[in-house]
């Protein structure tokens, strides 16, 4: 038996390179090594402030965005979170093994506050609970995530410790899965590329926008002119570089930055080369998608379905631990 993995983004915008090298990427590539359940968190998208309207287009939008990167609907389950509600289930019970000052301490809440001063509600707090939930209520052993999460998911093992602790071993404690992408840096060079800070180059970006987004994005500062020499490792655009770019341009950037014989100008060029090739399957693939969102929906629902079947196998499991009434 192959084992599962589980991971998902939420609708909260339109999905980013920073999104597609550090998760969606990887979930492609693993598809046939283990039995994969990809989910759009919309539960997880409640949590700021939002725009009823338009979360059902969101979704879509999303699910157009996996099935287009290579998403495999044959291997893998694509499903939104809310289709499945055993996640919120479990997080309740998961709260009740959770000391508070777990989730206080968790970077990314702390960061969200301040971001949404005036909208600190439960569920930005409990965020990482019910992310340990949608992971274990499918006895999933591998997340592929960007770094940014890696405190949640060393919360969500803690979790699973106490929960198997406390009430008898039903789950496995999940690892993550790390790609090289695992944490880009926005075109602000400063803060990491986030949906809700906007610092993004979009997948399905045109590429016009792309190279125009790139040649303003922040570089090593040190170059303030073309013949001052840089630090490559101080760059982001040499950063990206690392992941998109040919071995010989990796390095005649590297060696023309530091002795300052290529502007920023030509190398951003490079960069932008690759990075639309990179998304040119995407953007073909989109195409068909976009124009065949009654089949998007079936996927959806589909996925929903052999999802909540496993969810539910797991709930009866955990009702019964737990010491629920059976009815
Ligand atoms: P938000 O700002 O709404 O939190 P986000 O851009 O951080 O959105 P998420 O939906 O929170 O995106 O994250 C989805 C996945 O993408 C996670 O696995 C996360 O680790 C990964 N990810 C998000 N941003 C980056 C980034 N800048 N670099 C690498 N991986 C990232
Ligand atoms: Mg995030």
């Amino acid at each position: 038996m192959k084992k599962r993995v589980f991971s998902g983004i939420q609708p909260s915008g339109e999905i980013h390179i920073g999104n597609y090298l550090g998760a969606i990427k990887q979930w492609i590539e693993i598809q046939e090594k283990y039995n994969c359940i990809y989910g759009i968190v919309d539960y997880h998208s409640m949590t700021v402030k939002y725009n009823t309207d338009e979360l059902k287009k969101k979704v879509i939008d999303a699910a157009v965005t996996y099935l287009s990167a290579g998403l495999d609907p044959e291997r893998s389950h694509l499903m939104v979170q809310s289709q499945v509600p055993e996640h919120t289930e479990l997080t309740w019970i998961l709260n009740t093994v959770t000391p508070m000052s777990w989730c206080e301490r968790v970077p990314t809440f702390k960061q969200k506050k301040i971001q949404n001063e005036k909208n600190v509600n439960m569920g930005l707090f409990d965020y990482p609970v019910l992310m340990t939930a949608d992971i274990i209520i499918y006895k999933a052993e591998f997340v592929p995530v960007g770094k940014d999460q890696l405190p949640h998911l060393e919360l969500a093992r803690e979790i699973t410790r106490k929960f198997n602790s406390t009430f008898g071993e039903i789950f496995p404690e999940p690892k993550p899965i790390i790609s090289v992408g695992a944490l880009i840096i926005g075109l602000d060079g400063k803060q990491k590329m986030s949906k809700s800070i906007g610092n993004c180059i979009y997948m399905a970006d045109s590429n016009d926008v792309i190279r125009k987004k790139l040649a303003t994005a922040v570089t090593d500062t040190r170059r303030v002119k073309k013949t001052d020499p840089g630090v490559p490792s101080d760059c982001n655009i040499f950063s990206l570089h690392k992941i998109l770019s040919k071995k010989d341009e990796i390095e005649s950037c590297s060696e023309g930055c530091l002795k300052a014989s290529i502007g920023c100008f030509d190398c951003k060029k490079i960069l932008a080369n690759n990075l639309i090739d990179e998304l040119e399957p995407f953007k073909e693939k989109k195409s068909y998608w976009d124009n065949n969102i009654e089949k998007v929906k079936e996927i959806l629902n589909e996925g929903g379905k052999q999802a909540r079947s496993i969810a539910k196998d797991t709930m009866e499991q955990v009702r019964e631990k737990v010491g629920l009434w059976k009815f």
